[in-house]
C-alpha cells in the first residue's frame, strides 16, 4: 500500500529508487565502571576518538580524486576539517573524560550526556546557521559512538546494496558519508533530522541530489528495499507508489531533467528582460570556494559574503592579518564586484572568545547583535574593517553593515571605517581608492527611514530573512510560529517597495540578498516591485535568469502597483496568482 510522508524539502528534484536504510538506532548501554577500571575506560574513549580521526583523514585524502578539486571539494574538505577540529575540542575530549571519571560511568553514556548538553547549547542559538551546528555535534558524536559500540567498526555505513542508485534513509547523513555515498550515486537522501541550513542540506544542494530532511520516523516507516519517490522541492516521500503515481513522477522527473539541461545554455547570456531591462544577478557566498561556483553558474559578482564563517569553531578571534588573508583570497577569486558584510554575530551566538559576559537575553533577536555588537566592541569592528579595507586592494570591494536600524548607527560605523582608512593610508597600506559602504535593510525601521539613510548609504541590500521576521513579529527559528512567516504579506511587500523607491529617488542602488531573492516563485513579483539586483545561492542563478529573460518588466510593474493598492485579501490573492504568469 502506498504511503505519503512529508518532511522539509531542501534540495530540489525528483528521485525514484529503492530504500536503503543506514545506521540502525544506536542502543546506548549504561553501566557503572569500577574505580580501578576508570583509566581503561578513558583509554577506550581516547582510542575511539583516534580511530574517528583516522577515518576522517582517510576520507579527506580521497576528496580531490572524487571531485577533481572543484568548488564542492573545498566545501566538503572544510566540513571534514570542522569535524576533525571537534574531535580535538576540549568540550568533547576533556569533558567526556571528566564525566567518565566523575560519574564513574561507561564511555558511551558519558559521550551521550555531553552530546546532549552541547546540543542543548546550540539549540538555544537564535541564528539558524549557528543553530544548525548542533548537527555537527551529533554527527561527530555518532561517529565516535559507533566505534565505541563496535557497530560497523566506525565506518560510515556506505555499502550500497541495490544495483540502482538507492534512496538513502538515515537519522542524519554526515558530510563524510555523502562523499562515500556519492561514489555509489545515491538517488536521494531522506533524513530524520536536520534543517534547510544543515551541512547535509548544503552539500546535497551542491551535489544536486534531491533531499528531504526532518522527516521524523522515516527509518521506521520506510521499509528496506521498497520503491520510493522523493520530491526534494515539496519535501514529499511516496513509498510503494502505484503505477499511476509512478508514471506521473517519471514524467515530472524527465521534464525537470530537460529543463536543467536547457538552463545551462543560459550561463553566458545576459539577464535582460523581454522589454530590455538589465538585471544584475549576484551570488551569496560563505567561503572562497563558493566564489568559483558562483562564476561557473553565471553570477556577475557577489552580493553577500557572510564573514561569520571565519569566526566559528574556534576559541580565539581571527586577527587582522588572518582576516585580511581570508578576505583577499575571496576577493581575488570573485569575478566582478563583491559585497562583504561585516560581522553578524549576536549576544546568543557570541564566539567562544568573545569578551561579552553575562546572561543570555530573553529576546536575542532584538538584542546586541550584528552592527550593535560591533559598535559596542569597536576593537572587534576596527580589526575587521582594517582587514576589509586592505583586501580592497585586490578587487571591487563594497562593505555592507547588517541590522542597521537608524541613521546614527550607520554614521557611527562610517566614521570608524573612515578613521581606519586614514590610519591605513598613514601606514602606507595599499587599498582601493573607493570602497562604498552600504546598509542592509532588514529592520522595518530602516525600510521606513530609507530616504534618510539614502543620504549616507552608497547602496542598500534588503535582507528579507530578517525583514520578514521583524515586520511580522515572528521568530524565524521558532517552529511554533513558522506558519506566519510570509514573504507575500502586504506589509513586507510595501516595505520592499518603499526601500526600492527610496533608492530610486536618491540614486542609491538597491539589491536583495535574503532567501526571497533566490526563490523563483517570487522573481516576477520582485521585478514588478522594481528590484534590479538579486543576490542568491549560486545554484538558483540560472533559473531566476530564465524567468527574467521571459518577463516583461513594464507589465509586471503595473501589476505590482495594483497589488500594492489592493483593498481586499481576495483581490490581493488573485493579483499574486497573476504573478505566476508572464
Ligand atoms: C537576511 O536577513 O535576509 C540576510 C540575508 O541575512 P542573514 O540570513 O544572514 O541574517
Ligand atoms: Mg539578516
Amino acid at each position: 500500500m502506498s504511503l505519503w510522508l512529508s518532511g522539509i524539502g531542501v534540495s530540489r528534484g525528483i528521485a525514484i529508487g529503492r530504500v536503503q536504510r543506514l545506521h540502525g538506532d544506536l542502543e546506548i548501554p549504561e553501566y557503572r565502571v569500577q574505580p580501578a577500571e576508570l583509566d581503561a575506560e578513558v583509554a577506550r574513549f581516547h582510542d575511539a576518538l583516534q580511530r574517528a580521526r583516522d577515518e576522517l583523514r582517510q576520507i579527506r585524502a580521497q576528496i580531490p580524486g572524487l571531485f577533481g578539486g572543484g568548488g564542492a571539494s573545498g566545501e566538503i574538505a572544510a566540513f571534514i576539517d570542522t569535524h576533525l577540529l571537534m574531535l580535538d575540542d576540549r568540550s568533547l575530549t576533556e569533558a567526556v573524560t571528566a564525566l567518565i571519571r566523575d560519574s564513574q560511568c561507561n564511555a558511551e553514556l558519558a559521550l551521550k550526556r555531553q552530546r546532549d548538553a552541547l546540543t542543548a547549547v546550540f539549540e538555544q542559538m537564535e541564528d539558524p546557521y549557528l543553530r544548525s551546528r548542533k548537527d555537527d555535534v551529533q554527527q561527530v558524536s555518532a561517529r565516535v559512538m559507533r566505534i565505541l559500540l563496535k557497530q560497523e567498526k566506525g565506518q560510515p555505513a556506505t555499502r550500497v546494496e541495490h544495483a540502482e542508485p538507492p534512496v538513502i534513509v538515515a537519522d542524519d547523513v554526515t558530510p563524510a558519508d555523502i562523499i562515500l555515498l556519492s561514489q555509489h550515486k545515491a538517488a536521494a537522501f531522506v533524513t530524520e533530522y536536520g534543517g534547510p541550513l544543515s551541512h547535509t542540506a548544503i552539500l546535497a544542494r551542491s551535489f544536486g541530489i534531491p533531499t528531504v530532511v526532518g522527516l521524523h520516523g522515516a527509518r521506521r516507516l520506510l521499509r528496506e528495499g521498497e520503491l520510493a519517490i522523493i520530491d526534494g522541492e515539496l519535501g514529499h516521500v511516496l513509498a510503494d507508489p502505484d503505477a499511476r503515481a509512478l508514471s506521473f513522477f517519471q514524467g515530472k522527473r524527465e521534464r525537470q531533467q530537460s529543463d536543467r539541461a536547457a538552463l545551462s545554455q543560459l550561463r553566458d547570456q545576459p539577464a535582460v528582460s523581454r522589454d530590455g531591462v538589465k538585471i544584475r544577478l549576484l551570488a551569496n557566498i560563505e567561503m572562497s570556494e563558493d566564489a568559483d561556483q558562483a562564476a561557473e553558474l553565471g553570477a556577475e559578482g557577489v552580493g553577500l559574503y557572510r564573514t561569520e564563517f571565519l569566526f566559528m569553531n574556534r576559541r580565539d578571534l581571527p586577527g587582522e592579518q588572518e582576516q585580511y588573508q581570508a578576505y583577499a583570497r575571496v576577493v581575488a577569486a570573485v569575478k566582478g564586484p563583491i559585497t562583504i558584510r561585516t560581522l553578524d554575530l549576536g549576544a546568543d551566538k557570541q564566539v567562544d572568545s568573545g569578551s561579552r559576559q553575562g546572561p543570555t537575553p530573553n529576546n536575542p533577536a532584538l538584542g546586541l547583535r550584528a552592527i550593535r555588537l560591533c559598535l559596542k566592541e569597536p576593537d572587534l569592528f576596527r580589526t575587521q574593517v582594517r582587514a576589509l579595507l586592505r583586501a580592497s586592494a585586490h578587487g571591487d570591494v563594497h562593505i555592507m553593515l547588517p541590522m542597521i536600524s537608524n541613521v546614527q548607527e550607520f554614521r557611527q560605523a562610517q566614521q570608524i571605517i573612515a578613521a581606519a582608512r586614514e590610519q591605513l593610508l598613514a601606514e602606507g597600506q595599499p587599498m582601493a581608492a573607493d570602497v562604498p559602504v552600504g546598509a542592509m535593510i532588514e529592520v522595518p525601521a530602516a525600510a521606513l527611514a530609507a530616504p534618510l539613510l539614502a543620504r549616507y548609504a552608497r547602496f542598500f541590500s534588503i535582507g528579507t530573512n530578517d525583514l520578514i521576521q521583524y515586520t511580522l513579529a515572528i521568530d524565524r527559528v521558532d517552529e511554533e510560529v513558522n506558519y506566519l512567516y510570509d514573504p507575500l504579506h502586504p506589509a513586507v511587500l510595501r516595505l520592499i517597495r518603499m526601500t526600492i523607491e527610496a533608492g530610486e529617488q536618491a540614486g542609491v542602488p538597491v539589491a536583495m540578498c535574503g532567501e526571497m531573492a533566490g526563490d523563483p516563485r517570487y522573481t516576477r513579483l520582485l521585478l514588478g516591485l522594481g528590484l534590479t539586483e538579486f543576490s542568491m545561492h549560486p545554484a538558483s542563478v540560472l533559473e531566476v535568469k530564465r524567468i527574467i529573460i521571459e518577463s516583461n518588466v513594464a507589465r509586471l510593474r503595473q501589476r505590482a502597483q495594483r497589488l500594492l493598492a489592493a483593498a481586499s485579501v481576495s483581490e490581493l490573492q488573485s493579483l499574486i496568482a497573476e504573478f505566476g504568469h508572464n
